[in-house]
Protein backbone atom coordinates (compact mmCIF):
# COMPACT_ATOMS: atom_id res chain seq x y z
CA UNK A 1 0.00 0.00 0.00
CA UNK A 2 1.70 3.79 -0.97
CA UNK A 3 0.55 6.64 0.38
CA UNK A 4 -0.31 9.16 -1.32
CA UNK A 5 2.90 11.00 -0.34
CA UNK A 6 4.87 8.28 -0.96
CA UNK A 7 3.72 7.84 -4.97
CA UNK A 8 3.92 11.59 -5.28
CA UNK A 9 7.72 11.60 -3.84
CA UNK A 10 8.99 8.50 -4.74
CA UNK A 11 8.22 9.20 -8.46
CA UNK A 12 9.58 12.50 -8.05
CA UNK A 13 7.11 13.49 -10.98
CA UNK A 14 3.69 13.57 -9.86
CA UNK A 15 3.22 9.98 -10.68
CA UNK A 16 -0.62 9.41 -9.91
CA UNK A 17 -1.82 7.11 -7.11
CA UNK A 18 -4.06 4.04 -8.65
CA UNK A 19 -7.06 4.11 -6.71
CA UNK A 20 -8.89 1.24 -8.36
CA UNK A 21 -7.18 -1.04 -5.59
CA UNK A 22 -7.86 0.54 -2.51
CA UNK A 23 -10.25 -0.94 -0.16
CA UNK A 24 -12.14 1.09 2.35
CA UNK A 25 -9.66 1.49 4.76
CA UNK A 26 -7.09 2.20 2.65
CA UNK A 27 -9.29 4.92 0.69
CA UNK A 28 -10.22 6.54 3.58
CA UNK A 29 -6.41 6.95 4.28
CA UNK A 30 -5.92 8.88 1.35
CA UNK A 31 -9.48 11.14 1.46
CA UNK A 32 -7.50 12.06 5.13
CA UNK A 33 -4.06 12.44 3.50
CA UNK A 34 -5.30 14.90 1.58
CA UNK A 35 -7.79 16.66 4.16
CA UNK A 36 -11.00 15.58 2.74
CA UNK A 37 -13.93 13.82 4.64
CA UNK A 38 -14.08 10.05 5.00
CA UNK A 39 -17.44 10.00 3.39
CA UNK A 40 -16.15 10.94 0.28
CA UNK A 41 -14.01 7.25 0.23
CA UNK A 42 -17.37 5.60 0.49
CA UNK A 43 -18.78 7.78 -2.39
CA UNK A 44 -15.55 6.96 -5.02
CA UNK A 45 -15.84 3.49 -4.06
CA UNK A 46 -19.12 2.85 -5.30
CA UNK A 47 -18.60 5.24 -8.09
CA UNK A 48 -15.27 2.68 -8.96
CA UNK A 49 -16.71 -0.97 -8.14
CA UNK A 50 -20.38 -0.25 -8.29
CA UNK A 51 -20.91 1.99 -11.52
CA UNK A 52 -17.36 0.87 -12.96
CA UNK A 53 -16.79 4.39 -13.35
CA UNK A 54 -13.10 4.89 -14.24
CA UNK A 55 -13.53 9.20 -14.60
CA UNK A 56 -13.93 11.04 -12.01
CA UNK A 57 -15.49 14.21 -14.08
CA UNK A 58 -19.08 10.88 -13.89
CA UNK A 59 -18.48 11.22 -9.97
CA UNK A 60 -21.87 13.56 -9.98
CA UNK A 61 -22.70 13.47 -6.18
CA UNK A 62 -18.56 14.38 -5.83
CA UNK A 63 -18.05 17.99 -5.48
CA UNK A 64 -16.47 19.80 -9.00
CA UNK A 65 -13.56 21.13 -7.35
CA UNK A 66 -12.74 17.64 -5.76
CA UNK A 67 -13.38 15.90 -9.31
CA UNK A 68 -10.38 18.12 -10.22
CA UNK A 69 -8.08 17.70 -7.46
CA UNK A 70 -8.30 13.79 -7.98
CA UNK A 71 -8.08 13.85 -11.62
CA UNK A 72 -4.63 15.83 -10.58
CA UNK A 73 -3.51 13.65 -8.34
CA UNK A 74 -5.15 10.11 -8.54
CA UNK A 75 -6.45 7.71 -11.71
CA UNK A 76 -8.43 4.37 -11.74
CA UNK A 77 -6.14 2.35 -14.05
CA UNK A 78 -6.73 -0.73 -14.92
CA UNK A 79 -4.72 -3.42 -17.18
CA UNK A 80 -5.68 -3.28 -21.00
CA UNK A 81 -7.95 -5.74 -22.81
CA UNK A 82 -5.92 -7.71 -26.05
CA UNK A 83 -8.13 -10.19 -26.52
CA UNK A 84 -11.43 -11.81 -25.74
CA UNK A 85 -12.35 -15.14 -26.51
CA UNK A 86 -15.84 -16.58 -26.38
CA UNK A 87 -16.14 -20.98 -26.06
CA UNK A 88 -19.37 -22.31 -27.57
CA UNK A 89 -20.39 -23.38 -23.85
CA UNK A 90 -20.46 -19.52 -22.47
CA UNK A 91 -16.96 -19.61 -21.19
CA UNK A 92 -15.26 -16.39 -22.19
CA UNK A 93 -11.89 -15.58 -22.00
CA UNK A 94 -10.42 -12.01 -21.30
CA UNK A 95 -5.98 -11.48 -22.03
CA UNK A 96 -5.23 -8.77 -20.46
CA UNK A 97 -1.79 -6.31 -20.59
CA UNK A 98 -0.56 -4.84 -17.49
CA UNK A 99 2.08 -2.21 -17.11
CA UNK A 100 5.32 -3.51 -18.02
CA UNK A 101 3.88 -5.95 -20.94
CA UNK A 102 3.27 -8.83 -18.67
CA UNK A 103 0.25 -10.29 -19.81
CA UNK A 104 -2.33 -12.45 -17.55
CA UNK A 105 -5.93 -13.86 -18.53
CA UNK A 106 -9.56 -14.22 -16.06
CA UNK A 107 -12.11 -16.53 -17.58
CA UNK A 108 -15.66 -16.24 -16.71
CA UNK A 109 -17.53 -19.67 -16.61
CA UNK A 110 -21.42 -19.21 -16.56
CA UNK A 111 -23.61 -22.08 -15.12
CA UNK A 112 -27.40 -22.27 -14.87
CA UNK A 113 -27.79 -21.41 -11.24
CA UNK A 114 -24.07 -19.17 -10.74
CA UNK A 115 -21.80 -17.12 -12.96
CA UNK A 116 -17.92 -18.03 -11.41
CA UNK A 117 -14.75 -15.86 -12.57
CA UNK A 118 -11.23 -17.39 -12.48
CA UNK A 119 -8.51 -14.48 -11.75
CA UNK A 120 -5.13 -14.55 -11.29
CA UNK A 121 -2.84 -13.55 -8.71
CA UNK A 122 0.87 -13.44 -9.56
CA UNK A 123 1.88 -13.33 -13.05
CA UNK A 124 3.33 -17.19 -13.58
CA UNK A 125 3.91 -18.97 -10.67
CA UNK A 126 7.39 -19.76 -8.37
CA UNK A 127 5.62 -23.49 -7.17
CA UNK A 128 7.10 -25.67 -9.70
CA UNK A 129 4.03 -28.25 -9.57
CA UNK A 130 4.47 -30.97 -11.84
CA UNK A 131 1.00 -31.04 -13.11
CA UNK A 132 1.05 -27.47 -14.14
CA UNK A 133 1.49 -25.24 -17.24
CA UNK A 134 1.90 -21.90 -15.48
CA UNK A 135 4.65 -23.60 -13.50
CA UNK A 136 6.14 -23.95 -16.64
CA UNK A 137 6.63 -19.66 -16.95
CA UNK A 138 8.44 -19.54 -14.15
CA UNK A 139 7.77 -16.85 -11.73
CA UNK A 140 7.42 -13.70 -12.84
CA UNK A 141 5.96 -10.91 -10.48
CA UNK A 142 3.26 -10.13 -7.12
CA UNK A 143 -0.15 -8.59 -9.40
CA UNK A 144 -0.83 -5.27 -7.19
CA UNK A 145 -4.25 -5.33 -5.67
CA UNK A 146 -5.77 -3.01 -8.66
CA UNK A 147 -4.65 -5.94 -11.05
CA UNK A 148 -5.94 -8.22 -8.28
CA UNK A 149 -9.64 -6.61 -8.83
CA UNK A 150 -9.20 -4.96 -12.10
CA UNK A 151 -10.21 -8.52 -12.94
CA UNK A 152 -13.69 -8.65 -11.40
CA UNK A 153 -13.98 -4.69 -12.52
CA UNK A 154 -13.29 -5.45 -16.20
CA UNK A 155 -15.66 -8.57 -16.16
CA UNK A 156 -18.05 -6.79 -15.20
CA UNK A 157 -18.18 -3.86 -17.50
CA UNK A 158 -17.44 -6.53 -20.23
CA UNK A 159 -20.44 -8.33 -19.26
CA UNK A 160 -22.42 -5.47 -19.26
CA UNK A 161 -21.62 -4.49 -22.77
CA UNK A 162 -22.45 -8.16 -23.71
CA UNK A 163 -25.71 -7.50 -22.15
CA UNK A 164 -26.36 -4.50 -24.00
CA UNK A 165 -24.93 -5.88 -27.45
CA UNK A 166 -28.30 -8.21 -26.66
CA UNK A 167 -30.48 -5.21 -26.12
CA UNK A 168 -30.72 -5.48 -21.95
CA UNK A 169 -31.12 -1.63 -21.37
CA UNK A 170 -29.63 -2.60 -17.72
CA UNK A 171 -26.82 -0.47 -16.68
CA UNK A 172 -26.92 -1.73 -12.96
CA UNK A 173 -23.75 -3.84 -12.64
CA UNK A 174 -24.55 -6.55 -10.90
CA UNK A 175 -27.95 -7.26 -12.84
CA UNK A 176 -29.05 -10.54 -13.90
CA UNK A 177 -28.95 -10.64 -17.64
CA UNK A 178 -29.47 -13.62 -19.29
CA UNK A 179 -27.89 -14.26 -23.20
CA UNK A 180 -29.29 -17.38 -25.17
CA UNK A 181 -30.45 -18.60 -21.54
CA UNK A 182 -26.81 -18.29 -20.26
CA UNK A 183 -27.26 -16.33 -16.83
CA UNK A 184 -24.37 -13.64 -17.13
CA UNK A 185 -23.44 -12.10 -13.77
CA UNK A 186 -21.07 -13.00 -11.91
CA UNK A 187 -21.98 -14.60 -8.37
CA UNK A 188 -18.62 -16.09 -7.48
CA UNK A 189 -14.79 -15.31 -7.28
CA UNK A 190 -12.28 -17.98 -7.33
CA UNK A 191 -8.64 -17.25 -6.73
CA UNK A 192 -7.49 -20.28 -8.72
CA UNK A 193 -5.68 -18.32 -11.94
CA UNK A 194 -2.11 -17.91 -12.18
CA UNK A 195 0.54 -18.03 -9.13
CA UNK A 196 -0.12 -18.65 -5.64
CA UNK A 197 -2.04 -16.43 -3.89
CA UNK A 198 -1.08 -16.77 -0.46
CA UNK A 199 2.59 -15.66 -1.70
CA UNK A 200 1.09 -12.38 -2.35
CA UNK A 201 -0.88 -12.14 0.59
CA UNK A 202 -1.36 -8.09 1.46
CA UNK A 203 -2.36 -7.65 -2.46
CA UNK A 204 -4.77 -10.22 -2.44
CA UNK A 205 -6.39 -9.72 1.14
CA UNK A 206 -6.68 -5.77 -0.11
CA UNK A 207 -8.51 -7.10 -3.35
CA UNK A 208 -10.74 -10.21 -1.21
CA UNK A 209 -12.03 -6.91 1.14
CA UNK A 210 -13.45 -5.21 -2.03
CA UNK A 211 -15.06 -8.53 -3.05
CA UNK A 212 -16.55 -8.60 0.39
CA UNK A 213 -17.61 -5.15 1.44
CA UNK A 214 -21.25 -4.04 0.53
CA UNK A 215 -19.93 -0.62 -1.16
CA UNK A 216 -18.30 -2.52 -4.19
CA UNK A 217 -18.92 -5.80 -4.85
CA UNK A 218 -20.73 -7.35 -1.52
CA UNK A 219 -20.24 -11.13 -2.16
CA UNK A 220 -20.60 -13.19 0.53
CA UNK A 221 -17.56 -15.11 1.84
CA UNK A 222 -19.04 -18.31 1.10
CA UNK A 223 -19.17 -17.29 -2.68
CA UNK A 224 -15.15 -16.19 -2.68
CA UNK A 225 -12.61 -18.64 -2.75
CA UNK A 226 -8.69 -18.67 -2.17
CA UNK A 227 -6.98 -21.85 -3.84
CA UNK A 228 -3.44 -22.69 -2.34
CA UNK A 229 -1.13 -25.42 -2.59
CA UNK A 230 -0.39 -25.11 0.90
CA UNK A 231 1.67 -21.97 2.36
CA UNK A 232 0.90 -23.10 6.29
CA UNK A 233 2.01 -20.06 7.87
CA UNK A 234 0.24 -17.29 5.42
CA UNK A 235 -2.71 -19.69 6.20
CA UNK A 236 -2.82 -18.84 9.57
CA UNK A 237 -1.78 -15.25 8.95
CA UNK A 238 -4.73 -15.20 6.20
CA UNK A 239 -7.44 -16.83 8.90
CA UNK A 240 -6.87 -13.45 11.22
CA UNK A 241 -7.06 -11.16 8.06
CA UNK A 242 -9.51 -12.44 5.97
CA UNK A 243 -12.52 -14.83 6.06
CA UNK A 244 -13.84 -16.23 2.69
CA UNK A 245 -13.93 -19.91 1.60
CA UNK A 246 -10.45 -21.69 0.96
CA UNK A 247 -9.53 -24.82 -1.88
CA UNK A 248 -6.86 -26.69 -0.77
CA UNK A 249 -4.36 -28.22 -3.60
CA UNK A 250 -3.91 -31.28 -2.23
CA UNK A 251 -3.14 -33.76 -5.16
CA UNK A 252 -2.29 -36.46 -2.85
CA UNK A 253 -3.17 -39.13 0.09
CA UNK A 254 0.39 -38.90 1.45
CA UNK A 255 3.42 -37.05 1.42
CA UNK A 256 5.55 -39.21 -0.87
CA UNK A 257 3.43 -38.75 -3.86
CA UNK A 258 2.92 -34.96 -2.79
CA UNK A 259 6.68 -34.40 -2.35
CA UNK A 260 7.03 -35.45 -5.93
CA UNK A 261 4.31 -33.14 -7.74
CA UNK A 262 4.05 -30.55 -5.61
CA UNK A 263 7.32 -29.63 -4.53
CA UNK A 264 5.88 -26.84 -1.58
CA UNK A 265 4.77 -30.06 0.08
CA UNK A 266 8.89 -30.52 1.54
CA UNK A 267 9.04 -27.39 3.21
CA UNK A 268 5.39 -27.54 4.36
CA UNK A 269 3.96 -31.23 4.61
CA UNK A 270 0.36 -32.69 5.05
CA UNK A 271 -0.26 -32.43 8.55
CA UNK A 272 1.58 -29.28 8.66
CA UNK A 273 -1.38 -27.72 6.06
CA UNK A 274 -3.99 -29.74 7.32
CA UNK A 275 -3.24 -28.44 11.03
CA UNK A 276 -3.06 -24.38 9.62
CA UNK A 277 -6.47 -25.73 7.64
CA UNK A 278 -7.85 -26.47 10.75
CA UNK A 279 -6.31 -22.98 12.47
CA UNK A 280 -8.03 -21.12 9.24
CA UNK A 281 -11.84 -22.44 10.16
CA UNK A 282 -11.46 -22.61 14.08
CA UNK A 283 -14.14 -25.41 13.59
CA UNK A 284 -16.87 -23.11 11.66
CA UNK A 285 -17.25 -23.98 8.12
CA UNK A 286 -21.26 -22.93 8.20
CA UNK A 287 -20.56 -19.69 6.16
CA UNK A 288 -17.42 -20.43 4.29
CA UNK A 289 -16.53 -23.53 1.91
CA UNK A 290 -13.63 -26.28 2.46
CA UNK A 291 -12.89 -27.84 -1.10
CA UNK A 292 -9.68 -30.27 -1.25
CA UNK A 293 -9.26 -30.01 -4.67
CA UNK A 294 -7.29 -33.62 -6.52
CA UNK A 295 -5.85 -33.44 -10.31
CA UNK A 296 -6.53 -37.14 -11.10
CA UNK A 297 -2.82 -38.23 -12.56
CA UNK A 298 -3.20 -41.94 -14.56
CA UNK A 299 -0.83 -43.99 -11.94
CA UNK A 300 0.41 -41.37 -10.00
CA UNK A 301 -2.33 -40.65 -7.69
CA UNK A 302 -5.40 -42.69 -8.74
CA UNK A 303 -5.37 -45.82 -7.02
CA UNK A 304 -8.17 -47.08 -5.04
CA UNK A 305 -5.46 -47.62 -2.06
CA UNK A 306 -4.87 -44.15 -2.54
CA UNK A 307 -8.83 -42.90 -2.74
CA UNK A 308 -8.92 -45.10 0.95
CA UNK A 309 -5.60 -43.36 2.04
CA UNK A 310 -7.20 -39.98 1.83
CA UNK A 311 -10.85 -40.82 2.83
CA UNK A 312 -8.61 -41.41 5.85
CA UNK A 313 -6.18 -38.45 5.69
CA UNK A 314 -9.22 -36.14 5.80
CA UNK A 315 -10.97 -37.88 8.39
CA UNK A 316 -12.89 -35.17 10.67
CA UNK A 317 -12.17 -32.60 7.95
CA UNK A 318 -15.34 -30.61 7.29
CA UNK A 319 -14.61 -30.56 3.56
CA UNK A 320 -15.94 -31.47 0.09
CA UNK A 321 -13.85 -33.19 -2.42
CA UNK A 322 -12.75 -32.06 -5.66
CA UNK A 323 -11.67 -34.79 -8.43
CA UNK A 324 -10.34 -32.60 -11.48
CA UNK A 325 -9.20 -34.35 -14.76
CA UNK A 326 -6.08 -33.66 -15.92
CA UNK A 327 -5.59 -31.81 -19.09
CA UNK A 328 -2.20 -32.72 -20.47
CA UNK A 329 0.14 -30.17 -22.18
CA UNK A 330 3.19 -30.50 -24.33
CA UNK A 331 6.37 -32.01 -22.29
CA UNK A 332 3.90 -32.45 -18.75
CA UNK A 333 5.07 -36.02 -18.95
CA UNK A 334 1.48 -36.75 -17.05
CA UNK A 335 -1.48 -38.67 -18.13
CA UNK A 336 -5.29 -37.74 -16.90
CA UNK A 337 -6.87 -40.80 -15.07
CA UNK A 338 -9.80 -42.63 -17.35
CA UNK A 339 -12.34 -41.64 -16.47
CA UNK A 340 -13.61 -45.44 -15.05
CA UNK A 341 -10.61 -45.03 -12.36
CA UNK A 342 -12.04 -41.42 -11.99
CA UNK A 343 -15.71 -42.68 -11.31
CA UNK A 344 -14.12 -45.51 -8.91
CA UNK A 345 -12.26 -43.23 -6.68
CA UNK A 346 -15.01 -40.98 -6.38
CA UNK A 347 -16.97 -43.57 -5.62
CA UNK A 348 -14.53 -44.68 -2.43
CA UNK A 349 -14.61 -41.52 -1.47
CA UNK A 350 -18.51 -41.02 -1.67
CA UNK A 351 -18.74 -44.11 0.47
CA UNK A 352 -16.61 -42.98 3.32
CA UNK A 353 -19.23 -40.24 3.13
CA UNK A 354 -17.09 -37.19 1.52
CA UNK A 355 -19.27 -35.22 -1.10
CA UNK A 356 -17.36 -35.66 -3.86
CA UNK A 357 -17.60 -33.83 -7.33
CA UNK A 358 -15.79 -34.40 -10.54
CA UNK A 359 -14.87 -31.01 -12.34
CA UNK A 360 -16.63 -30.55 -15.93
CA UNK A 361 -13.86 -29.32 -18.51
CA UNK A 362 -15.32 -25.82 -19.39
CA UNK A 363 -14.37 -23.79 -22.64
CA UNK A 364 -11.96 -26.15 -24.42
CA UNK A 365 -12.81 -24.87 -27.36
CA UNK A 366 -10.57 -21.38 -26.72
CA UNK A 367 -7.95 -23.16 -24.27
CA UNK A 368 -9.85 -22.00 -21.57
CA UNK A 369 -9.83 -25.17 -19.75
CA UNK A 370 -8.96 -25.03 -16.08
CA UNK A 371 -5.21 -25.67 -15.92
CA UNK A 372 -4.38 -25.12 -19.33
CA UNK A 373 -5.38 -21.96 -20.33
CA UNK A 374 -3.42 -21.43 -22.32
CA UNK A 375 -3.18 -18.42 -24.80
CA UNK A 376 -0.85 -18.08 -27.64
CA UNK A 377 0.17 -14.28 -27.68
CA UNK A 378 2.17 -12.25 -29.94
CA UNK A 379 3.73 -9.72 -28.24
CA UNK A 380 5.41 -6.32 -30.00
CA UNK A 381 8.70 -8.28 -30.89
CA UNK A 382 6.75 -11.15 -32.48
CA UNK A 383 7.95 -13.50 -29.61
CA UNK A 384 5.02 -16.22 -28.97
CA UNK A 385 4.29 -16.45 -25.06
CA UNK A 386 2.37 -19.81 -23.36
CA UNK A 387 0.21 -17.84 -21.28
CA UNK A 388 -1.72 -20.36 -19.32
CA UNK A 389 -3.72 -19.97 -15.92
CA UNK A 390 -3.83 -23.00 -13.23
CA UNK A 391 -3.71 -24.13 -9.96
S1 LIG B 1 -0.68 -25.45 -9.47
FE1 LIG B 1 -0.92 -23.40 -8.56
S2 LIG B 1 0.72 -23.30 -7.00
FE2 LIG B 1 1.26 -25.03 -8.34
S3 LIG B 1 2.64 -24.13 -9.89
FE3 LIG B 1 0.55 -24.04 -10.73
S4 LIG B 1 -0.19 -21.98 -10.20
FE4 LIG B 1 1.57 -22.42 -8.88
Amino acid sequence: MDSVETSINSAGNNKKVNLLGYDLAHMKEFFSEIDEKSFRAVQVLKWIHQSGVDDFAQMSNVSQDLRLKLSKIAEIKAPEIIMEQKASDGTIKWLMRLDGGNSIETVFIPEDNRGTLCISSQVGCALDCGFCSTAKQGFNRNLTSAEIIAQLWIAYRQLRIISSDSNDESKTINALVKKNGVKRDITNVVLMGMGEPLLNLDNVVEAVHLMLDDHAYGLSKRRVTISTAGVAPALKRLGEECDVSLALSLHAPNDKIRDTIVPLNKKYPISEVLEACRFYFNGNTKKKQFIIEYVMLAGINDSEKNARELAVLLKKMPCKINLIPFNPFPNSGYECSKMQTINRFKDILHKAGYVTMIRKTRGEDIDAACGQLAGKVIDKSRRVHSVSVTH
